[in-house]
């Protein structure tokens, strides 16, 4: 069963939206406090190329942590799964995606998993580049690719607010450095991984991405290849046991499907051989995911058996 119209999607957001309310828009990083909290939107991509949307489908908003997944694909297929997970974990973890507990706990030092922020730094500075410039851009062609959509690029106005305030972020990259897991020079890490989350697109784009993933890496409108099966499968692995930080086991009770959510309220989603979701809903849990894109999800999921559990 899928959804056809735009109409039913609509009853789906609006009950969703009465959710806004419990939730709180992220306002450390000082660029994204400016959001409504209010807003919600969402696209379902089909891969017979129906699209379904509701709710202010043109506004761009910043990947933030969803972009984890897209630098995880592109470094595994830059440099291989021993090379990367010599560096990082596979496991998920039950602490916050900005902690920094478990990395003095495990000997020798390695972030739990390449979702959590000491992980998903470790992943960027993996990204292969002469210069800081050239890896972000080798990050944005791979995203246009995914997206189909050759105007991507990033919000120069978040990624310097997140640059300019991430002391925590700083403080795990340096801690990365001390124990030899980072080689480089932490600002040009810090460089690349803000402007990596403020990567911006609207969520028909998102659900694009979701769609090639949900069709294990293959863009069905093209039927070209954008990653390696393999590939697809791990990043859709980690966004079920890790992709909406550590409410990802109620997650995939309440919802069933590899997501990846970000602080701007975004999450992509991929339900396995049938379609691709975007959302962006800014409100947040305080775990941090879209408060309302979870309720939509959990609606969605219910309606037409989402689960793949
Ligand atoms: N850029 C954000 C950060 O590192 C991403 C975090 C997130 O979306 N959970 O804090």
């Amino acid at each position: 069963m899928k959804c056809k119209s735009v109409e039913e999607l609509q009853q789906f957001v609006d009950e969703a939206k009465i959710y806004a309310k419990f939730g709180k828009v992220a306002d450390y990083i000082p660029a994204l406090g400016k959001a409504n909290p209010n807003d919600l939107s969402v696209a379902i991509y089909y891969p017979d190329g129906t699209v379904v949307y509701a709710g202010d489908s043109k506004r761009k908003v910043t990947l933030q942590s969803i972009s984890k997944i897209i630098s995880l694909a592109l470094v595994l297929m830059e440099r291989g799964e021993k090379d990367v997970f010599e560096k990082v974990g596979m496991e998920p973890t039950g602490d916050p995606f900005n902690s920094i507990a478990k990395l003095e706990e495990t000997a020798p030092v390695k972030p739990l998993n390449p979702m959590i922020n000491a992980g998903a730094l470790v992943v960027t500075h993996l990204i292969r580049g002469n210069s800081p410039e050239e890896r972000i851009h080798k990050l944005l062609a791979f995203v246009k690719s995914l997206t189909g959509n050759p105007n991507i690029t990033y919000s120069e106005e978040v990624a310097k607010s997140e640059f300019n305030t991430a002391y925590l972020n700083r403080s795990l990259c340096y801690f990365l450095k001390q124990h030899g897991i980072i080689a480089e020079n932490v600002e040009e890490v810090l460089d690349v991984y803000t402007k990596q989350c403020a990567i911006e697109m609207t969520c028909l784009d998102l659900a694009r991405i979701g769609l090639v993933f949900a069709m294990d890496g293959v863009d069905p409108l093209t039927s070209k290849r954008i990653m390696p099966l393999r590939i697809a499968r791990i990043c859709k692995t980690f966004m079920v046991t890790c992709g909406m930080y550590n409410a990802s086991g109620e997650f995939a009770i309440k919802v069933g499907i590899p997501a990846k959510s970000g602080v701007s309220g975004g999450i992509l989603g991929a339900v396995p051989g049938r379609f691709g979701i975007g959302i962006f809903g800014p409100a947040l849990d305080e775990k941090g995911n879209s408060i309302t894109g979870i309720k939509l999800l959990e609606l969605l999921s219910e309606k037409y058996s989402l689960s793949m559990f």
